[in-house]
């Protein structure tokens, strides 16, 4: 074995569990580094806690001086538990989190210091911002951004430092990450939900978008991780052959957790609580070494933060446990892939789930109303729904092996078709009393009592009504759930308010009643819903026909799906919301195009080396064994040594016929590459790098995984599949 390799699996079998104590319960630890309600009715006078609940649920301004009251209140709590430093932490468009420290800690002359912070600093930072991704909005202003307080998302204490939750923006006020126009869209489909809500309950003040994420992920072992370059660079394999196991048993889903995962586990879920995030649910995913860890759902914006945190932990904590967490769709070829399940739904100040069906004939046609518009929204915006979750990592993932397919549709169960179909046949115009009443009773009456016996379950739909909420699967392991969350909110919002209008209309002008209105509005819908629902296998070969007969788009790549993002349509459905200017929707476009190139980039820069300096001199080197083997054998059989040496032969020329393809793959990668680079146009360099030079280190894994098979165990320098999947 290479000494890399023997080293890294020597290391991970000796590896033991890390003993976990936990000497508290859960709910006792629950929040306490976070400066929640209890930690401000300690700190704060209570006009500083109504200041901040009220900018929490109305979205207020929190006047200067109580906001250097609240910093002072948050600055003392902070320094009781050991905080020295404090950070606004955001959420750049490079996906992960980022924070930059400074201490309370000031001088202030005579060799004398205080501890410092106060409602200026809570409110507003100034990060050197300039190489964080923009898409050119800064270049053409200023060169600088300012970070500003998320009161909605309350501040916390991580790794010793008081995190201050914030959105970033340019001086000119476009948005430069995740948070803010996800906040926009919150506040879209918030009003867009109230006003449709007051057709039902004049009571309705606030309608709340919620998320419960399911973060899958793999562990590997730290040396084993770290021997493989691709996988340190990229996150993933890029060459290995398949083992002779895999998880064609399906012995590891729900089986029970091994006990090196479930230390870290503990340990993760340890932190989670301290930090408020609610981590419920964990087990073992379908691939071996696979896991998935799912928290009680919250607010959609609150979710995406205690994702991000989440995400961030999980490395940090694997550290200590000697192991390195795979986020990424599609570590393994021949593997499950791993996504993040979105579970949303919407819900009102008066503690009703919009998605959920209700006790009453009226409140269910309040649920019929919110779930016939999301599917239509879905159906009008699949292609943005798409571009949504595009990236060059799920890619990989999107329409592989177990995945959803990169086609958007909407599953909702047989129970719920039937009612559908009921729904499309009544009588257009106004509904006599007896229709009526059939109706409320036969139809709409009786959705509660089929729900609950509604278990059947499609798992190959990217977006599925599972009975109280939707489920978007197709969102991808590594993903920040803001980008999804923007789009669904926003197309889910534009749609109410273009329900509204027509429904009003048939009041105002046909003088129908409300419930009749919002009747025949929902029984057009339903007959132009008939595209996008589809409740059959979702990986079939069938169904990508069907959809593209539907004229459903099924854009396979990136690039081809962010396309969307940049048409006229797009610009102006943000715009009118009030989510992203043009601007705005335009420099997000470069940057994830440029995101696309990059990592395609690095991706063909490592599979080449890999190839050149990894492979072919293992192959050379073996080949040269097997051709002293046989001079040996030629010098012991004379002429006659070809009737031993029949095998040897034939791997000597096999060996030469892939040694000679890397080399020309690799050769013709960097010449496209060199071409490719030069180009200008940023579309054409991501369709370059997508169509011409991926499809090139995937040749040449093809090769390499074959030399993989043909070479002596011994010589092989990367850590195999099975070592990397099966170590426990
Ligand atoms: P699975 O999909 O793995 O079978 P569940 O469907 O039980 O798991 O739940 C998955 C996630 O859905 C959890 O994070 C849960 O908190 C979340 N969830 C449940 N109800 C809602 C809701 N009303 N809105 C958003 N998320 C929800
Ligand atoms: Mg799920």
């Amino acid at each position: 074995m290479s000494t890399l390799r023997f080293h890294a699996v020597k290391a991970s079998l000796k590896r033991k569990p890390l003993k976990i104590k936990e000497t508290k319960r859960q709910s006792e630890i629950f929040g306490s580094n976070v400066f929640n309600e209890v930690a401000m009715r300690q700190y704060l006078t209570s006009e500083g806690l109504n200041s901040v609940t009220e900018a929490v649920e109305k979205g207020s301004k929190i006047d200067r001086k109580i906001a250097d009251h609240i910093a002072t209140g948050m600055k003392e709590w902070a320094i009781s538990k050991g905080v020295t430093h404090y950070t606004h932490w955001f959420q750049p468009l490079t996906g992960a989190t980022a924070e930059k420290h400074d201490a309370f800690f000031e001088t202030i002359g005579n060799g004398l210091a205080i501890e410092k912070f106060d409602g200026g600093q809570l409110v507003q930072q100034e990060p050197d911002a300039s190489s964080f991704p923009n898409g050119g909005i800064r270049n053409t202003f200023e060169a600088r951004g300012y970070t500003a307080w998320d009161p909605t998302s309350p501040a916390f204490i991580y790794d010793g430092t008081l995190c201050i939750p914030t959105v970033f923006v340019s001086y000119t006020g476009e948005a430069l990450d995740y948070k803010t126009p996800l906040l926009r869209a919150l506040h879209a489909v918030d009003k867009a939900s109230v006003a449709i809500c007051k057709y039902f309950d004049k009571n309705v003040k606030k309608v709340t978008a919620s998320l419960g994420w399911e973060q899958e992920y793999f562990l590997i072992d730290r040396a084993l991780a770290t021997s493989r370059p691709d996988i340190l660079l990229t996150g993933r394999t890029l060459f290995g052959h398949s083992p002779a196991k895999g998880q064609q048993l399906d012995d590891h889903y729900f089986g029970s957790i091994p006990t090196r995962a479930m230390s870290y586990m503990r340990d993760l879920e340890h932190q989670c609580m301290l930090l408020g995030i609610p981590v419920k649910t964990r087990h073992n995913e379908v691939a071996p070494n696979q896991f998935e860890l799912a928290p009680i759902y919250e607010e959609a914006n609150l979710a995406v933060d205690h994702n991000s945190l989440l995400m961030d932990i999980m490395q940090k904590i694997a550290k200590r446990h000697d192991f390195t967490v795979l986020m990424h769709e599609k570590p393994f070829v021949g593997v499950n892939g791993s996504g993040k399940h979105n579970n949303w739904s919407l819900s009102t100040n008066t503690g009703v789930n919009l998605l959920s069906p209700g006790k009453t004939p009226m409140s269910n046609l309040q649920f019929l109303t919110f779930f016939i518009n999301t599917i239509i929204a879905v159906q009008t915006h699949e292609e943005l729904l798409r571009a949504a979750i595009a990236s060059a990592s799920n890619d990989h993932r999107l329409g592989a092996n177990e995945a959803p397919p990169a086609i958007i549709s909407v599953f909702i169960g047989d129970q719920l078709t039937k009612v559908l179909n009921e729904l499309e046949s009544v009588t257009k115009g106004k509904l006599s009393p007896k229709e009526k009443t059939d109706l409320k009773l036969n139809v709409v009456g009786k959705i509660p009592e089929i729900l609950r016996d509604n278990t059947d379950r499609n798992r190959t739909s990217p977006f599925a009504f599972t009975g109280n909420k939707f489920e978007f699967r197709a969102v991808g392991s590594t993903a920040n759930c803001a980008n999804p969350m923007t789009v669904l909110n926003s197309i889910v919002a534009k749609q109410l308010i273009d329900f509204k209008v027509e429904v009003d209309k048939l009041i105002d002008d046909k003088d129908m009643k409300k419930d009749d209105a919002i009747f025949n509005v929902l029984r057009e819908y339903i007959k132009t819903s008939k595209a996008i629902l589809f409740e059959g296998n979702g990986y079939s070969e069938a169904w990508e026909k069907e959809a593209k007969k539907r004229g459903l788009s099924n854009n396979k790549t990136t690039p081809e799906a962010l396309k969307i993002k940049k048409a006229k349509s797009t610009i102006e459905l943000f715009e009118n919301l009030g989510v992203l200017n043009k601007v705005e929707s335009e420099a997000r476009y470069e940057i994830e195009i440029e995101e696309y190139i990059l990592h395609v980039q690095i991706e063909s820069r490592v599979s080449g080396d890999l190839a050149r300096n990894h492979v072919v001199p293992t192959a050379v080197k073996y080949q040269n064994i097997l051709i002293k083997n046989v001079m040996g054998l030629k010098s012991i059989y004379g002429d006659h040594y070809k009737d031993y040496a029949k095998e040897q032969l034939l791997l000597i020329e096999q060996i030469s016929k892939h040694i000679e393809a890397i080399n020309s793959l690799v050769t013709k990668m960097i010449d496209g590459r060199k071409i490719i680079n030069k180009l200008e146009d940023l579309d054409k360099k991501a369709d370059g790098y997508c169509h011409k030079i991926k499809p090139l280190y995937e040749d040449i894994r093809y090769h390499c995984d074959k030399l993989e098979i043909m070479i002596d165990d011994e010589l092989w320098p990367l850590t195999k599949y099975r070592e990397l999947l099966f170590t426990k």
